[in-house]
């Protein structure tokens, strides 16, 4: 074994546990920090790519993620107006290799955290939890009791979008985050069945201003009831009006928009069953720095658009974890790992802050330019092989 022999890991997210699983089975003592008194997933089913797909596979778990997740082969939107399909990806545009022939996997987000912590505790991970971390310095994390933790070779900051290391280092690094105004209602609902296909992440839109998507999304750890993820895209500033309205006037207009969606909308009876996810948008031009490193969300945080979040946390914990076996000195494993992480990072934030607009904002200039330019365009070979290409989140592959 190279580098670090002893390393902390605050939080127990995607990112973390597959970061820790990876540093464990180097032989390094790993050590996960989490805040919640027992680890556990929070947030909606969300899509496996290609690329995390991979990393997945390198760790071995993929029978497991395939069991419990669902395999998708497509993502699908229409517009409301005419219903014509203005958005189809279809992942064998792509030649990629494909693990177990799965393209792409809808997953609930407890089925990967129960396939990752298992894995951890079998590695002989360590978990420290009912610890809110406030802070990191000379490889110590410093809780918000105002504790401080033993000494760790190195620190990994993988809390997620709102992380307090990763905003100190934003401001030093002349990046601040930015709150978007934008997010999205989400709910666990029963599979609905047909007619929604399967095999698809489905989509509908009116203009950029209404957005709603099922995502199935296989089954929990622990019950094989088929899931499915839906969302209904909504600004924050919004919510309260949203809430004052009432159920029964938002079914109506779901109803108007996507009639098909009406058996998934039974499920709900109370407000707060749906949960109001707010996006953010940052980018740590710099993830590392004296003992630490930064990955996943708190790297590089954006709206969910184009599905990437969780494949990019799996990369940066794979790119990681080869940098720190791969050279002697710490400095250079973590120089190493920034510069192998650079460009896809910065070019799937780019994308993510262009395409968004096209899905989620107030104007009609942009969804018209989709539904009437882009939605054609990409029906062409080469444009569709660039659009699967996007969506894998194979661009300027780090693995290449
Ligand atoms: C509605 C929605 C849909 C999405 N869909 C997709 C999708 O289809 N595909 C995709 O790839 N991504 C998707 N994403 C993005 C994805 O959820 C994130 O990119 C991903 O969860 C980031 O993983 P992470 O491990 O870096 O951080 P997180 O998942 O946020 O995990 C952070 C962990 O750190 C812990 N923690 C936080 N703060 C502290 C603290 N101070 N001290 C100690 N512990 C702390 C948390 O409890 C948590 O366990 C979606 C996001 C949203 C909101």
């Amino acid at each position: 074994m190279r580098g670090p022999a002893a390393v902390a890991v605050a939080g127990a997210g995607p990112t973390g546990l597959a970061l820790a699983l990876m540093l464990a089975r180097q032989g390094r003592r790993v050590v996960v920090y989490e805040r919640f008194d027992t680890p556990r997933p929070i947030g909606a089913g969300f899509m496996l790519q290609p690329t995390g797909l991979h990393v997945l596979d390198r760790l071995g778990l993929t029978d497991r993620v395939t069991t419990l997740g669902q395999p998708l082969d497509h993502i699908v939107g229409r517009e409301t107006a005419r219903r014509r399909i203005v958005l189809d990806v279809r992942y064998a545009d792509l030649n990629a290799p494909r693990p177990q022939g799965v393209n792409a996997l809808g997953i609930h987000r407890a089925a990967i955290f129960q396939v990752l912590y298992d894995a951890c505790l079998a590695e002989g991970v360590a978990f420290e939890t009912g610890c809110e971390i406030a802070a990191a310095a000379d490889g110590r994390l410093a809780m918000t009791t105002g504790l401080s933790g033993p000494r760790f070779d190195l620190v990994v900051d993988a809390t997620g979008a709102r992380s307090p290391i990763a905003r100190d280092l934003l401001v030093r690094q002349g990046s601040p985050r930015r709150d978007l105004d934008w997010g999205a209602l989400w709910a666990t609902v029963p599979w609905p069945g047909a007619p929604f296909d399967d095999h698809a992440l489905e989509q509908v839109y009116r203009g950029a201003s209404r957005m709603i998507g099922i995502l199935l999304c296989g089954a929990r750890p622990d019950d094989p009831a088929r899931l499915a993820t839906f969302f209904w895209s909504l600004k924050h500033a919004d919510h309260p009006a949203w809430r004052a309205a009432g159920l029964d006037r938002w079914k109506a207009e779901v109803r108007a928009l996507w009639p098909e969606a009406a058996p998934v909308l039974d499920s709900f009876t109370d407000p707060d069953q749906l949960t109001l996810a707010r996006y953010g948008h940052h980018t740590l031009p710099f993830p590392v720095g004296d003992r630490l490193a930064v990955v996943g969300d708190a790297a590089h945080s954006t709206s969910p658009q184009l599905g990437q979040g969780v494949n990019m946390g799996l990369l940066d914990a794979w790119a990681l974890a080869g940098a720190l076996e791969g050279q002697d000195e710490l400095d250079a494993a973590l120089t190493a790992y920034a510069r192998i992480r650079r460009w896809h990072v910065r070019l799937y934030q780019a994308l993510s802050m262009g395409f968004t607009p096209f899905y989620q904002a107030d104007g009609t200039v942009l969804p018209w330019v989709r539904d009437h330019v882009l939605g054609k365009l990409a029906r062409l070979p080469f444009a569709a092989r660039i659009l699967a290409a996007t969506v894998s989140g194979v661009l300027m592959d780090p693995r290449a």
